[in-house]
């Protein structure tokens, strides 16, 4: 009796991973794409927090740092409709406020104004 339930309980826990590694694996790979660039994309120019018009425009490179009391949590660059995604480049890509400068898609700035 204890061999049947023991091989009963070891296919359940067999059928439960079967369905959960995939399920964990999609997760995981999601959030991956959802992390914030870390390395700035060769050759162009990048906008920087505290300098020219990103100091003008109160720019981060991390919206969630923002003191700005315009800023809402879930706004960022990657949804804002001056974010150039046609020109994107590794999490990157140029701000029309930022004189085309490339900012980070987790940043933001006071010209935030989320696309339509
Ligand atoms: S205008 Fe939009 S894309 Fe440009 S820095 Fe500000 S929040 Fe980011």
């Amino acid at each position: 009796m204890d061999d049947k339930l023991n091989r009963r309980s070891f296919f359940q826990l067999a059928l439960m991973g079967a369905v959960a590694v995939p399920f964990i694996a999609k997760t995981a790979k999601l959030f991956a794409s959802d992390a914030c660039p870390s390395t700035p994309p060769a050759g162009k120019a990048v906008a920087q927090a505290g300098e020219g018009m990103g100091k003008t425009l109160e720019y981060v490179s991390d919206a969630t740092s923002s003191k700005n009391i315009k800023y809402k949590a879930g706004n960022n660059c990657g949804n804002c409709k001056f974010y150039n995604t046609a020109k994107a480049d590794g999490g990157y890509a140029p701000c029309t406020m930022l004189g085309m400068k490339y900012v980070t898609n987790c940043g933001w700035c006071k010209s935030y104004s989320a696309k339509a």
